[in-house]
């Protein structure tokens, strides 16, 4: 084991503002991994803002970068991080790559955020929903949905942490041994909830951590947590509390610092959707400052 890596990010960009690659990659950086990243769109601004223009990859394109880094012997990875993807045909070829840099790297660790919509409503195409149930999630190591994505992938109905915890259990003899709910919200209260399976049938290590809910919409912040928690979940790869511990600190530190900016400017931070302060949180994110602890189960 070693506490750092190098990681292929598959993640969308965008010219102004942090969502995708944009909100991964410095932190990760910043964590001591090198990141190479492979922009999956390139966008004005995110999806948020009334318009944007800009380009996508298709997943010609990427296996062209792929053999690219191929013919000089360039395909050395620890980890492969995936967010948003448009379409099938882009996915399929994700799988590929995961399944070619695993004959390199027989450890790769393959993160997955499996973004497919929020709140009940789906943002990407339907036919995406199949291909990551029954392809993507079984070659995944650690897989971050919130709340709708892991009811989608598991066909539950998530209403408790009962529920929470049935659906990562689901999820674990899928593939994935480390899963966390990034957030679900149970009787108002936002909740992250984490899952070890530390062997194939052995029962998962489960915790959650009470989040106190911060009356804004960011985005970007999904993106930046799965990074976060790929980066210390590595580093402390038996403790997934004690990475998702340092993760939500850090999100929180730099959520209330991008709350505070805002207010101060004079913008009223419910009536849209805001950046995050990424790069004035480097501290936090360098050395998080843990206030919100893991409750085991
Ligand atoms: P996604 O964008 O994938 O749905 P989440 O909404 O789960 O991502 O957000 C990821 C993390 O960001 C959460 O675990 C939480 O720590 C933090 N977060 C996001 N929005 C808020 C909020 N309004 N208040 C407090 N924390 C938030
Ligand atoms: N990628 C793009 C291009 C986006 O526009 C967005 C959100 O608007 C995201 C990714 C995901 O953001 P989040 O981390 O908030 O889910
Ligand atoms: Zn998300």
């Amino acid at each position: 084991p070693s506490d750092t890596g190098r990681v292929l990010s598959i993640q969308s960009h965008t010219v102004q503002g942090y969502v995708g690659n944009k909100s991964a990659v410095f932190p990760l950086q910043l964590l001591g991994y090198d990141v190479d990243p492979v922009n999956s769109v390139q966008f004005s601004n995110h999806t948020g803002y009334p318009t944007f223009k800009g380009q996508v990859l298709n997943g010609e394109q990427l296996w062209d970068l792929i053999e690219g880094l191929e013919a000089n012997d360039l395909l050395f990875y620890t980890h492969v991080l995936t967010g948003y993807i448009g379409s099938v045909s882009f996915l399929d070829t994700i799988l590929k790559v995961i399944n070619k840099l695993r004959t390199i790297n027989p450890n790769l660790t393959y993160v997955c955020d499996p973004v497919m919509g929020d709140e009940g409503k789906l943002y990407v195409p339907e036919e995406l929903v199949h291909v990551y149930r029954e392809k993507v999630v079984p070659l995944a190591s650690m897989l971050t949905p919130n709340q709708f994505e892991a009811e989608k992938l598991t066909g539950l109905r998530i209403n408790s942490e009962e529920d929470g915890r049935e659906a990562c259990a689901i999820l674990h003899a899928a593939g994935p041994s480390k899963v966390v709910i990034t957030s679900i919200i149970i009787g108002g209260i936002l909740l992250l909830i984490g899952s070890h399976q530390k062997g194939k049938g052995l029962k998962p290590e489960q915790f959650k951590i009470e989040i106190h809910k911060i009356p804004a919409y960011f985005t970007g912040t999904g993106d930046l947590m799965t990074a976060l928690l790929l980066g210390w979940s590595n580093k402390y790869p038996d403790n997934l509390d004690k990475a998702a511990e340092l993760a939500v600190s850090t999100l929180q530190a730099l959520l209330r610092r991008t709350l505070d900016d805002y207010k101060r400017a004079g913008y009223d931070p419910t009536s849209s959707s805001l950046e995050i302060r990424l790069i004035q949180s480097q501290g936090e994110i360098r050395k998080p400052n843990v206030e919100l602890k893991a409750e085991r189960y």
